[in-house]
């Protein structure tokens, strides 16, 4: 019975993994990510920290399927998910929130530190291609407290994290943009 019920422990520990993380890179995937990043949602409204959101999408990486094929697509999605978790902290949490695209909480940070460290993700993916395939990132961020609401809270950081991708992505891509509110243009001023 001991070996039978520790059988059993395994392969529900191992179910459990596969259900929260992604096959191909090792980070958490959507749903792993959520279970995860809730948790310290909630642990960073009771004690007041700053959260910090990136998502994070790679450039052009339907030209680098196309171009080199989809294993090497592959490849570089999972070096990119490697060099990202390596230099983050271990409290850091990452996950593959669609594609090629990736989201980041740092449930702790100083309201200074985050676009340092968006810019140094950056640089190290641009810095470290896959032999020859040369793989750039364009990343939104945004920080902020989190209330009451914790997790609408949390929601409203990716969205704005999601916003500054997007100018990310419009100004250029291979950059790093904060959010910030865009001015109301429904007023003539
Ligand atoms: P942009 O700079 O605007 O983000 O351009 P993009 O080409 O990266 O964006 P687009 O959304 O047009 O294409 C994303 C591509 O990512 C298309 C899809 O085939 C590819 N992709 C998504 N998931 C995977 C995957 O797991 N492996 C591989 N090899 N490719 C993937
Ligand atoms: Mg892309
Ligand atoms: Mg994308």
């Amino acid at each position: 019975l001991g070996e039978t019920l520790k059988r059993l422990w395994k392969e529900n520990r191992r179910l459990a993994r596969q259900s929260t993380t992604d096959d191909l890179t090792g980070v958490l995937n959507r749903r792993g990510f959520f279970t995860v990043a809730l948790q310290f949602a909630n642990l960073a409204q009771r004690n007041k920290s700053l959260v910090g959101v990136m998502m994070i999408d790679l450039d052009h990486f339907k030209s680098i399927n196309d171009r080199y094929g989809h294993n090497i697509g592959d490849l570089v999605l999972k070096k990119t998910a490697n060099l990202l978790s390596d230099f983050l902290r271990s409290s850091d949490i990452i996950g593959r929130y669609g594609g090629e695209e990736f989201i980041v909480m740092l449930p702790y940070i100083d309201s200074s530190s985050l676009g340092i460290i968006a810019e140094k993700l950056r640089r190290i993916i641009e810095e470290n291609p896959l032999e020859d395939v040369q793989t750039t990132i364009s990343l939104g961020h945004a920080q902020g407290l989190l209330g009451d609401q914790f997790e609408e809270d949390f929601q409203e950081l990716i969205k704005k994290a999601d916003e500054a991708l997007y100018q990310a992505k419009a100004s250029g891509r291979n950059r790093v943009v904060e959010y910030r509110p865009q001015k109301n243009n429904s007023f003539p001023t």
